[in-house]
């Protein structure tokens, strides 16, 4: 078992990584590396599915969002952009399944649905862009799910336990690891990608409009794959975490558990009280009132119908 990041990078080094992560799974757990690779290439392929859906938009179910991906694509494909193509088109991806994620749509989580734009925004952004071949893409899905249970092993990776930090930060540090073994680098260098990714996202709140995964979340997807690009960048030009990844969990561990509830995932702080978060917030919990008492009123007219129906056949 890898215990913990120091451990990886020694049994790491001068290896590549996703193999490592393949091996370690087939001794552990008896899956066959050939059937995580296989389960990964389906995974991508649902990732792309998703962008192509979410590309062209829809209100979500709580009506906050949903469209943020058509926009940025007209803006794109009509010459509006000024942020150079793989910069756009990580926004752009982390965008489309975010979208499609708060209509329901079948996305994979990565590491949770709430962050589940982050990762395939930059991995198929950085694959499209650079022409990178689609199974580096699947091994490095294999590199940012073994950086992921890595910091699972100490961390409850959900808002409800330490805020946005364990949710986006962690999809962006995953995504920084991925990217820098798409573009050739070493363990070593992914591994500071990920906690040059991860340490400058501590402190971030959990704190859902209405508790809905809508706002911040769906653009908060678009923002931290850029994020987690950059940091991947400093890593290949070899700008190394002073603080140690392990460390950088630790830190994040300590502020989850600081942070008060109303900061994780309860809708009772942050962007959720604000005056616009709590009038959304109204009108949501009025409209779902609404809901059931139409519902309640149907059952009973139903109710009724069959009791006057019984009484008619008397
Ligand atoms: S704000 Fe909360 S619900 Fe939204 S993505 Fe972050 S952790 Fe998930």
């Amino acid at each position: 078992m890898i215990e913990s990041f120091s451990h990886l990078e020694q049994l790491a080094a001068g290896r590549d990584l996703a193999d490592v992560f393949l091996e370690t799974d087939e001794q552990e757990h008896g899956v066959p590396a050939a059937q995580i690779l296989e389960a990964l290439r389906k995974r991508r392929e649902v990732m792309r599915d998703c962008v192509e859906r979410g590309k062209n938009g829809g209100l979500s179910m709580g009506k906050l969002v949903g469209n943020e991906a058509k926009k940025l694509n007209e803006a794109f494909q009509s010459g509006r952009t000024f942020l150079d193509p793989l910069t756009i088109k990580a926004e752009l991806y982390a965008l489309s399944v975010m979208g499609e994620n708060s209509r329901m749509g079948v996305i994979v989580a990565a590491p949770t649905a709430g962050a589940g734009g982050v990762v395939p925004g930059m991995l198929l952004a950085l694959e499209e862009e650079r022409g990178i071949e689609p199974e580096t893409t699947v091994r490095a899905l294999v590199v940012a799910g073994g950086i992921g249970s890595i910091i699972a092993l100490s961390a409850n990776i959900s808002g409800a336990a330490g805020g946005c930090q364990n949710e986006v930060g962690v999809a962006s540090a995953m995504g920084a690891a991925a990217v820098a073994y798409m573009v050739g680098g070493t363990p070593h260098e992914s591994i500071h990608a990920a906690a040059l990714a991860l340490k400058n996202t501590l402190g971030l709140v959990c704190d859902p409009v209405g508790g809905l995964v809508e706002v911040p979340c769906v653009k908060r997807n678009a923002l931290f794959a850029v994020h987690g690009l950059t940091a991947a960048q400093l890593a290949m030009a070899g700008v190394e975490s002073v603080i140690p990844m392990d460390e950088v969990v630790e830190a994040m561990v300590r502020i989850g558990r600081a942070l008060p509830r109303g900061l994780k995932e309860t809708a009772e702080g942050g962007l959720a009280k604000t005056a616009t978060g709590c009038a959304i917030g109204q009108r949501l919990k009025d409209e779902a009132n609404q809901r059931r008492a139409d519902r309640a009123a149907e059952r009973e007219r139903l109710a009724q119908e069959r009791k006057d129906a019984t009484t008619a056949a008397r």
